[in-house]
């Protein structure tokens, strides 16, 4: 698996696009994010292991895949990472869902963390992370570290947009585990917003500003 996907899919873009501009209202930036999330989580399970079981349609009996293997663990970052949720677990019903209740502190830009619970068999899951802005890196790289603390073995990040220098830091503290994001900005502001970007993500979803 590659160490960063960017998913170039035209639908991906073309939702980023409508997710960029600054007249999206509350109602569609919300939606637009669970549909990303939903592709990027398509993305990021491609190598899901099948196992053909018999089965009979209407017409015939035929050997048909099946998902066996190893089970998901949803793992979603503060008031952002949610946001995700719905449109993942559309896709993904059965995933269970871990928290990673974090916020960035806006003077360090350092991680706090507040709340932490995930399912107690986190070695036998693929854990995603969705943490949809990779700003610095900082809180995804503490993020992955609480999994790892957890028992989590196998740890994707599924995010809207990073930047190279979160996409440097977390090669340099995890560099197996892979980055799924629907594109690479330019660079981060003072106060730790990506550039051009799309803001406060969590405002904008939730109508809070
Ligand atoms: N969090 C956001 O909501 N936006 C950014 O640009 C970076 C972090």
């Amino acid at each position: 698996m590659k160490s960063v996907t960017i998913v170039d899919h035209p639908l991906v873009q073309h939702k980023l696009t409508l997710m960029r501009d600054k007249t999206c209202s509350t109602k569609v930036f919300r939606e637009l994010f669970g549909e990303i999330g939903a592709l990027l989580c398509y993305e990021a399970t491609r190598d899901l292991t099948l196992e053909k079981i018999e089965i009979e349609t209407p017409f015939a009996k035929m050997m048909a895949p099946v998902l066996v293997g190893k089970k998901l663990v949803l793992a979603p970052v503060g008031r952002a990472g949610s946001g995700f949720l719905d449109g993942i677990l559309k896709l993904v019903p059965s995933a269970r869902v871990a928290h990673i209740g974090m916020y960035r502190d806006p003077r360090t830009l350092v991680a706090v963390e507040y709340f932490f619970k995930a399912p107690d068999d986190m070695a036998e899951r693929i854990a995603l992370v969705l943490h949809p802005m990779l700003a610095t890196g900082n809180s995804a790289v503490a993020a992955v570290d609480r999994l790892k603390e957890s028992g989590a073995k196998t740890v994707r990040i599924l995010c809207i947009l990073a930047t190279e220098q979160s996409v440097g830091r977390l090669r340099s503290v995890h560099p197996e585990v892979p980055i799924f994001t629907a594109a690479i900005d330019d660079g981060i502001t003072d106060t730790g917003y990506i550039v051009p970007g799309l803001g406060d993500v969590g405002d904008r979803m939730y109508g809070t500003r």
